[in-house]
């Protein structure tokens, strides 16, 4: 399955340092048909500017979040719509950081979705336990949980990529081990049979402290097709070597 790299901005970024690192991308990963999809995650106000800024042929754009809502009196929302309106194919629902600091439920997440698929969205569903979760050994239960509650009904391989995200991972360094990765993403793989039909050809993302130097060892994982990446994403040095790394 052809890989995705996909950068989450998360709430940085401006028209200067977007154009600067997508001209440095653009000259650092090769042109041609190999190697991974590449997708550029940024804040909303910048979607237009990047999705004229990338090269069509490999590159996509996709938001961060979206409204469960089509339109209506839902002041400071973003409807998937608009989002697709601005050339993004892509979005994020439930990232841990929007399900810790913005209380969003599974149930919540699979709204969203189902309200980006409507819109002829990509979405990218995020699940993932905390440490406290695997240190009692709870891992399995908790993202078999969220799978259960938070992929909405007419996911398919072709409008959701699910990225497993161990919450203690992302933003701290630390990483997951690679045997670590490979029981989740089986688990992950096995799991989706029962929400989705052709559930083998959908893709499965890691994401937590990916970075150029772990990111080989990572993408080589059965059942690992592709990383989302914080951090590393604004970097184009960091970000082109991610990219080498999966293609
Ligand atoms: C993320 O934001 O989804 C993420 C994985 O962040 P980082 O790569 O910085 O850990």
């Amino acid at each position: 399955m052809k890989k995705l790299i996909a950068g989450n901005w998360k709430l940085n970024g401006s028209f200067e340092m977007a154009g600067t690192l997508i001209s440095e991308l653009k000259s650092a990963v090769s042109a041609g048909e190999g190697g991974p999809d590449i997708l550029f995650c940024p804040p909303f106000p910048y979607l237009p500017y990047v999705r004229n800024l990338v090269d069509g042929a490999r590159m996509a754009v996709g938001a961060q979040d979206c409204s469960a809502e089509q339109g209506g009196a839902f002041t400071g929302e973003v409807a998937p719509s608009m989002i697709a309106d601005c050339g993004a194919a892509y979005v994020i629902v439930g990232h841990s950081e929007r399900r810790q600091y913005h209380a969003e439920t599974d149930e919540r997440i699979a709204a969203k979705a189902a309200a980006a698929h409507q819109a002829g969205l990509i979405a990218i569903i995020c699940v993932g336990e905390t440490e406290a979760e695997r240190d009692a050994g709870r891992e399995e239960a908790v993202v078999g949980d969220q799978l259960s509650r938070a992929i909405p009904d007419g996911a398919t391989p072709e409008n959701t990529v699910l990225a497993y995200e161990p919450v203690w991972a992302i933003g701290t360094g630390k990483t997951a081990s690679a045997e670590d990765v490979r029981k989740m993403h089986a688990f992950i793989r096995a799991k989706l049979q029962e929400r989705v039909a052709d559930s083998a050809s959908l893709r499965i993302l890691y994401g937590g402290s990916v970075k150029s130097a772990n990111a080989a060892e990572l993408m080589a994982v059965e059942n690992v097709d592709g990383a989302l990446v914080g951090g590393a994403s604004l970097k184009s040095g960091e970000f082109a070597g991610i990219i080498s790394a999966a293609g």
